[in-house]
């Protein structure tokens, strides 16, 4: 009988083929990447590992994944590149969303003109088994093994994935294990997630040359197990000194983590002055906007005026504020674009402006309508980093946690960043410091803009002799902020259930804005 149920309705709503670029990104901002060793050797002619791109919300990574499909599509000597963008968190129907990127990884890999005989006839397969209505787990293995035989024999292609971290735990984890089956078929994979894969680093160092540099990639001789040797070594013909060979010199790791927060400052500031004279025309600040309008009127007023803020002051206060996020520096310049008057800049680095308290708030309700425990312990985590702005030790952490643990509590402190969404990270490895991502959102919290924030402190198991956010006068002169918090400090807050006191209406300066959403996790305000 036929399955009545399907008619197939198109992919899955949060898997998206391509990401459509703005026509004025300033690529420069991202030539470190592309030009470094990692990426060469990733897109080079062999590669055993995946490249894992990581940074917090804001950081860009969707913008970077779409230029890297860009950039394979027009300089790779194999321009098959196959990407997905995941668009929305993803925390329920997880089999339909596997079934569902299967088949865009396979329709992709098809329309490059790949018709192998097996692959289709199983594909076939697969379309009669979702007309009977055969279970899923049928129907996935049928499309696995076709999207598999479409791979044989062929040079492999690229397979970019934006996003990763925005399915389930547990969808992840299916989607890791379906990346490698394809790693193994000889796909190259990239993927960016708000965290780094939780691995210790490698300590390597060469063994056949002076320095002491850590190396990120290296050659490991296999038969030994002693040898580690650095590429340049490897390319002027060194070998295992032990056994005599390079013969058995390998890269023993799987995946290398790239941060792509580490843009260079001077890239940062050129694009900053970039976008100052690309909406204000000629403010002298020598950037390489090739077509500057006239100059506008407030530029005129900045340029004009003797003893406030000069155009290179006003850079540097948001190269200052956007602490090398390139979110949180277009929120700002936004807010600057929209300044009718010299009083609204001064103003503009007093306190958090409304468009990244909105950012902020809508991040704040995503991270709590996770999962119940996983939500809670979110919120809770990030309270209790934000007793220091220079982070918090996990161990303390952990124990301000205990108490009210849930029956799930976090196995590792993976699981405490992960349930964050990215605005915890672990700088330090070795002693596990964790830390809010960014001082905008330090400052979001420690001043209690936000009331479930709040409310979570209020949970929060503190030892007695703990000074409490002993840092806060400190940050808060070291970035120049004179206003008070909006909220004044509470101290006994009760436990009651949690109000939608935050939940403000959009501010109206969103209106004008063209910045998007940069927080992965933020939703776009639905009427401006
Ligand atoms: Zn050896
Ligand atoms: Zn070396």
């Amino acid at each position: 009988m036929a399955n009545p149920f399907a008619i197939r309705a198109l992919a899955h709503p949060a898997i998206a083929e391509t990401y459509p670029l703005s026509t004025d990104i300033y690529r420069e901002l991202y030539s470190f990447f592309f030009s470094s060793k990692e990426f060469l050797r990733w897109c080079g002619s062999e590669c055993p590992w995946q490249l894992h791109c990581y940074g917090g919300p804001g950081s860009g990574k969707t913008t970077l994944c779409a230029l890297v499909v860009q950039h394979l599509q027009a300089h790779a000597e194999n321009p098959e590149v196959v990407s997905a963008f995941v668009q929305a968190d993803v925390l329920s129907n997880e089999t339909i969303f596997l079934e569902d990127f299967l088949a865009t990884v396979y329709h992709q890999v098809h329309a490059f003109g790949r018709v192998e005989y097996k692959s289709v006839d199983l594909f076939d397969k697969y379309e009669d088994a979702c007309q009977a209505g055969r279970r899923s787990a049928v129907r996935i293995e049928l499309l696995r093994e076709a999207l598999h035989a479409s791979f044989s024999q062929s040079a492999p292609c690229f397979l970019v994935m934006d996003g990763i971290d925005r399915c389930s735990a547990a969808l992840r984890l299916l989607i890791e294990r379906e990346l490698q089956d394809l790693q193994s078929l000889g796909v190259r994979i990239m993927v960016s997630a708000r965290l780094r894969v939780f691995e210790k680093p490698l300590e390597a160092t060469c063994d056949t040359d002076e320095t002491d540099d850590v190396l990120k990639l290296f050659l490991e001789c296999s038969k030994c197990e002693e040898t580690v040797l650095c590429f340049p070594c490897k390319e002027r013909g060194e070998v295992c000194p032990i056994c005599e060979t390079a013969e058995y010199l390998i890269e023993s790791y799987d995946i290398v983590n790239f941060g792509i927060g580490q843009i260079p400052p001077q890239s940062m500031r050129d694009f900053v002055a970039w976008d100052l004279e690309k909406e204000h025309g000629d403010l002298g600040l020598k950037s390489s906007c090739h077509d500057k309008p006239p100059l506008s009127s407030l530029g005129a007023l900045i340029l004009r005026n003797q003893d406030g803020s000069t155009p290179q002051s006003l850079l540097e206060r948001i190269l200052e504020q956007a602490e090398n996020n390139i979110g949180i520096a277009k929120l700002r310049l936004d807010n600057f674009h929209n300044a009718q008057s010299l009083e609204d800049v001064e103003s503009i680095g007093d306190r958090l402006p409304p468009n990244i308290v909105f950012q902020f708030d809508t991040a704040v309700r995503n991270i709590e309508t996770q999962p119940a425990s996983q939500g809670d312990l979110g919120l809770r985590a990030i309270a209790a980093a934000a007793e220091n702005n220079a982070g918090v030790p996990a161990a303390n952490v952990e124990r301000w946690l205990r108490p009210k643990s849930s029956k799930f509590p976090p196995r590792s402190v993976e699981d405490v960043l992960q349930s964050a969404n990215g605005f915890l990270i672990s700088a330090n490895m070795e002693e596990e410091n964790i830390r809010i991502y960014h001082a905008s959102f330090f400052m979001y919290v420690a001043q209690n803009y936000n009331a479930s924030l709040l409310w979570a402190r209020s949970q929060l198991h503190f030892d007695r002799a703990f000074r409490s956010r002993t840092n806060i006068s400190t940050l808060m002169s070291e970035t120049k902020i004179k206003s008070p918090p909006l909220f004044s400090r509470v101290l006994s807050f009760d436990s009651s259930p949690r109000s939608d006191e935050s939940d403000k209406g959009s501010p109206s300066i969103l209106s004008r804005s063209s910045t998007t959403s940069y927080f992965v996790g933020a939703r776009r305000p639905t009427n401006g």
